[in-house]
């Protein structure tokens, strides 16, 4: 067990992430509620990861919290913006990576990061719903399906389908007319991650395509969008079991710093 404790707590649009990390930097306990700001998901998402760990909140030398609701969290020491703890947690995950693509529930971002992996450029697409979880998230429910059911659709397919609106509501209109004119759903699923790596892979050539990547975010959990991304920047990205919870990673890195230095 670890002497000290920290706890990175990162409050999205969609889910609240936690993570406890010893002073070796190492993770004790995670846990991912997919309830964000505004409900009471971070404070489950916060004891749960106690739980796991079989701790109390005042184990905790430093919280600091991040993400779109950071200012929410009472207990919290601190709060760091989003971009810096999803580089920093971005590096934890894989040592030496160049180009973070961070797709989340309302946003979508494209960090370029130094040698040393600090950040040194990004670019961001928060006015627009196409190519955020949001997206997939509507596109999901019209086909009454669930998100973690997307992928594995996708694999099933044959063709893409053609969404050629690159508005989020009017692409939402498009699936609906396909559906009714019976185009396959695999095929629809095929369509609408194309449609969304095809926002995404716009936001990384902005930033430039230095190897190796990574993809963070919730959306990560969908090899679908991984792997049409992949194909239109005919170029490998790698994943994580950690890349959704990669700003809370980087958070709980924070935190270990302001104890430690
Ligand atoms: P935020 O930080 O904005 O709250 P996240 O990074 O947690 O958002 O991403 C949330 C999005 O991730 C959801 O909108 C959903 O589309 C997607 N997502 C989460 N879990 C899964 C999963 N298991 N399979 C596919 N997509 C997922």
């Amino acid at each position: 067990m670890s002497k000290m404790l920290v706890m990175g707590l990162d409050i999205g649009s969609a889910s609240s992430k936690c993570i406890i990390m010893g002073d070796g930097q190492n993770i004790v306990a995670q846990s991912v509620v997919p309830s964000g700001t505004g409900t009471s998901g971070p404070g489950r998402a916060v004891d749960s990861a106690l739980g796991s760990a079989g701790v109390g909140i005042d184990a905790m030398s430093y919280i600091i919290a991040t993400g779109y609701g950071r200012n929410t969290y009472a207990p919290a020491n601190d709060t760091v913006s989003e971009l810096s703890c999803h580089a920093k947690g971005a590096a934890w995950i894989l040592p030496g990576v160049r180009t973070v693509i961070d797709i989340g529930g309302q946003d979508a971002k494209a960090l370029s990061l130094g040698e040393t992996g600090t950040l040194s450029n990004f670019v961001m697409n928060d006015k627009c719903a196409a190519g955020t979880g949001r997206f997939l998230d509507v596109m999901a429910r019209v086909l009454e399906l669930d998100v973690g059911d997307l992928a594995r659709l996708d694999e099933e397919a044959e063709s893409a389908a053609q969404i050629s609106s690159t508005c989020a509501v009017f692409a939402e209109s498009e699936v609906i007319s396909k559906l009714a004119g019976n185009t396959p759903i695999p095929e629809l699923v095929a369509g609408i991650h194309k449609s969304a790596a095809a926002r995404a892979a716009g936001l990384i050539k902005r930033v430039g395509v230095a190897a190796p990547l990574l993809m963070t975010g919730g959306v990560a959990n969908n090899a679908g969008v991984v792997r049409a991304l992949e194909s239109s920047l005919a170029v490998g990205i790698a994943t994580s079991p950690y890349s959704q919870s990669a700003g809370a990673i980087g958070a709980a890195l924070f935190a270990l710093e302001r104890i430690i230095g």
